[in-house]
């Protein structure tokens, strides 16, 4: 997708907030403790790259992403840390992955297997156990079937260094902890009987760091945290509070390119939903489903200069329309995102509208979006 750098429209990154929020979590660990920042799906929309070599200079010591392809465009861009996918890729790739010092998860003995013969002589593939303690996603699902992949791993020792022995928890947002201890307690059954040692044993993703902070192995995966924002399902009302503050880190902002006074009866946008009763002054705004600012949000607030203003009309592929009680310039500047908690167009306050969680705003803003990144709060 091209990024329309030409477009007064554009996605705020404010780095200094991510290495503040960095270090107060890498503060929070023992020493013992490697933390890697989770830099998928465009570093969850703030741009994969900038924030990932920011996250490594708060003193992350590794990054995680969704899939192989990720985790070569960081390779491509000069970044040398250790990588985890953290998604199943087909095991014709363990050879790519190996070349690139890639580690990759495995969640079945045939994985194994087919792996194990696209290896070139004296590749050795890093990799990570997946357990599945009841997330249903992927993993090893029973103690039992490991006794097998052990006995494998141990005489492909020399294709395959088991690097980690992970899992991934399913309610750790939640205050009812019952399923959690569950997955916690299926895990250390696998832990248990373990010959293999590897390296890293790890199952903590940023809820699970903020309200499980007891419950973590040598390793921890952080993604949303790092971007100030509560891993709650429900953004505004989380069940659990977080124990620190958190820095939002990314705003959407763009201008008025159009303003106009209709008069009763002149529709806006498709289907004339919205019809003024009176003369009305209308602002045209150049952003639109296309750069994931979704339909939705037709009838929420975005900020016009210092006042508040409703989407009237439906939101378009490429720009959307507000009421304006007055007649502002073109070139006015619009939030349409802000990155204060305490604002009533936050991040949480735009999940919530969408009645989705923080992950789906900001990983669903495209790259037509250009980012530019400044360093607002001078980190420590
Ligand atoms: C995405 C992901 C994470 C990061 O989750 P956050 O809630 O953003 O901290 C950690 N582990 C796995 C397996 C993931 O898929």
């Amino acid at each position: 997708m091209i990024i329309a750098t030409n477009r007064h429209a554009q996605v705020n990154v404010n780095l200094g907030a991510i290495k503040q929020n960095v270090k107060r979590q890498i503060d929070s660990f023992d020493k013992d403790v490697d933390v890697f920042g989770v830099v998928k799906a465009n570093g969850y929309g703030h741009g994969m790259v900038p924030v990932a070599q920011a996250i490594l200079q708060a003193g992350a010591k590794g990054l995680c992403v969704a899939m192989i392809d990720e985790a070569l465009e960081l390779r491509q861009q000069g970044i040398l840390c250790p990588i985890l996918v953290l998604g199943i890729q087909e095991p014709s790739l363990a050879a790519l992955a190996a070349e690139y010092n890639i580690s990759l998860p495995v969640g079945d003995l045939n994985w194994l297997k087919q792996a194990s013969s696209y290896l070139k002589p004296a590749q050795q593939l890093k990799i990570h156990l997946a357990v599945d303690s009841g997330m249903g996603r992927i993993g090893f699902m029973e103690a039992s079937q490991m006794p097998e992949i052990e006995d494998y791993l141990l005489n492909h020792q020399n294709q395959f260094e088991v690097e980690g022995l992970f899992t991934h928890f399913a309610t750790a947002d939640e205050a009812d902890d019952t399923y959690f201890n569950y997955q916690v307690s299926r895990f250390n059954a696998v832990k248990k009987d373990l010959r293999l040692k590897p390296k890293y044993i790890h199952m903590t993703n940023s809820a699970t760091s903020l309200f499980h902070h007891e419950v973590h192995g040598n390793m921890v995966r952080i993604g949303i945290g790092f971007y100030g924002l509560n891993p709650s399902s429900s953004p505004s009302a989380p069940d659990l509070a977080l124990p620190y503050d958190l820095t939002p880190a990314l705003s959407l902002t763009s201008e008025l390119v159009f303003v106009k006074e209709i008069t009763p009866k002149m529709g806006v946008s498709y289907g004339a939903t919205y019809q003024a009763d009176e003369n009305q002054w209308i602002g045209t705004i150049p952003v639109g489903y296309a750069d994931g600012w979704s339909r939705k949000m037709q009838g929420f607030k975005v900020k016009v200069g210092d006042e508040y203003c409703p989407i009237v009309g439906r939101v378009c592929m490429d720009q959307f329309m507000v009421k304006l009680s007055k007649p502002y310039p073109v070139g006015t500047q619009v939030t349409l995102i802000s990155d204060n908690p305490n604002d009533s167009n936050s991040v949480t306050k735009v999940a919530d509208y969408l009645d989705t969680i923080h992950y789906e705003v900001i990983c669903g803003l495209t790259p037509r979006l250009k980012r530019v990144y400044h360093n607002s709060i001078e980190s420590e």
